[in-house]
């Protein structure tokens, strides 16, 4: 079996065909080993490419024009035309040609500016093999951040990040290396926020299928804000701290249970932030006029229970079912449309309970009757038909659910009634017979009230 010695000893002799290594047989510090010597063959190629690339720029350069090497095989720029050779991105060979400029051996344009000394730092070790181009590429960028500081600092700092570049993960080093940059330089650190801060965004495009994609950019403070928050929703998931504290350990069991994923986790948290947080601004952030959400229904579809309804705005249809739980958990009427498509109602909200009313009725359910998930997790469910009994909007005509047991209930069409003080669920058995089951509240401190 051909060791590893042998096969990195051949690799470059394209004469002799390539034949994979079979490596199940060998040990692990074979194996450790083995990745750490590809590594340091790759550090030498890289070498070798990022000297090669260097002199196709060169050969490219701006003033040949269409003389220039990168042009005359019909490419706009030599990094395109590296790209194209190597069958790479124009992000990793402009990285070669960036390493290019920094190396000993290069060829000066005329007119060109003298190489820093702490940059040729950085070339000398990519032309001894000592780190990657990638790692090289990243020191660079780091510490020009920092120009105009003094040159021997730059190069002491450099050559610290150097020594300790082979310790570390490119994700390490780009921590270490920004640490680095911000001792030398305290006093550009506020501008670098501002450049971070400039690049923030929040894209929302509309999709064909109907979904709805955010892309975006977080600068340090804004993610700061965002990600403790993403993260303390889908904790227990990633192994975050357990608790001893009954409440704790339930919400924890809550989420492990959740069949949702913790990416599907982590945005209904976001989108239940959003719709909380709009409840509660006061104008300044989003005018007078609080957008709402409306939705969009025929009364023929509704009272069939079968059919499509739209939320505004959005092309897909959704099931009568979500537009029935959506109009019970907001309190909206849906904007009705009569068989000829005239509106019948003008959909405004109403019978929505208020921030007050929900506090008495977490008080009183202490999560959702059905299951048991905490307050936060829950919709109000009106009891009664959002066209009965003329909209009451009192909290005795409300109960807590979660959006899962809410969706079950109206999926399947049951009822929940009051008795009482006491509210019991309306459901068919087996042989279509109306049995009532009794929700007890989930209150730990009403049942010690009751009780005593
Ligand atoms: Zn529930
Ligand atoms: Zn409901």
């Amino acid at each position: 079996m051909a060791s590893i010695t042998d096969s990195l000893t051949r690799l470059g002799d394209l004469s002799v065909p390539f034949t994979p290594v079979s490596v199940t047989g060998w040990g692990d510090a074979e194996l450790l080993a083995s990745q750490g010597r590809i590594a340091e063959v790759r550090r030498r190629l890289d070498a070798v490419a990022a000297t090669v690339a260097g002199e196709i720029a060169h050969r490219s350069r701006r003033e040949l024009g269409h003389a220039g090497l990168a042009q005359s095989e019909g490419l706009r720029t030599p990094e395109e035309l590296i790209a194209k050779v190597s069958g790479t991105s124009t992000r990793d060979a402009r990285t070669l040609m960036k390493t290019a400029e920094l190396l000993p051996a290069r060829e000066l344009a005329p007119d060109a500016a003298p190489v820093p000394r702490w940059q040729r730092l950085i070339g000398d070790a990519v032309a001894a093999a000592t780190i990657s181009v990638e790692a090289a590429e990243l020191i660079r960028t780091r510490l020009i951040a920092a120009e105009g500081v003094d040159e021997n600092a730059l190069a002491t700092a450099a050559g610290r990040l150097l020594a300790e570049a082979s310790g570390l993960t490119i994700e390490q080093l780009a921590i270490r290396a920004g640490r680095v940059r911000d001792e030398l330089d305290l006093a550009g650190i506020a501008e670098r926020e501002q450049e971070l801060r400039a690049k923030r965004f929040l894209r929302v495009s509309p999709q064909l299928d109907g979904m709805t994609r955010v892309t975006g950019l977080l600068d340090p403070e804004s993610a700061a804000i965002v990600v403790p928050i993403l993260d303390a929703a889908t904790s227990p998931r990633r192994g975050g701290p357990r608790f001893v504290n009954p409440d704790a350990v339930q919400r924890v069991e809550d989420i492990m249970r959740d069949e949702r994923s913790t990416e599907q986790l982590a945005l209904d948290t976001l989108v239940e932030l959003v719709r909380i947080g709009s409840r509660v601004d006061d104008g300044k952030l989003l005018g007078d006029r609080k957008p709402a959400v409306r939705i969009l229904v025929t009364r023929t579809d509704l009272d069939a229970r079968v059919g499509a309804a739209f939320f505004e705005g959005q092309s897909e249809a959704v099931s009568v079912q979500t537009a029935e739980r959506f109009i019970c958990a907001t309190g909206a009427i849906p904007i009705l449309f009569d068989d000829d498509g005239k509106a019948l109602n003008l959909g405004r909200e109403h019978r929505l309970f208020s921030e007050k009313q929900r506090t008495a009725m977490a008080a009183r359910d202490g999560g959702c009757l059905m299951c048991g998930r905490p307050p936060s997790w829950c919709e109000a469910h009106h009891i009664d038909h959002w066209d009965e009994h003329d909209g009451r909007t009192d909290i005795d005509s409300g109960v807590l659910l979660c959006r899962f047991c809410h969706l079950t209930v109206h999926n399947n069409r049951w009822r929940i009634r009051r008795d009482g003080g006491d509210y019991l669920l309306e459901k068919p058995d087996p042989n279509g017979v109306l049995r009532h089951t009794s929700l007890p509240s989930r209150s730990p401190a009403l049942s010690r009230l009751l009780a005593g």
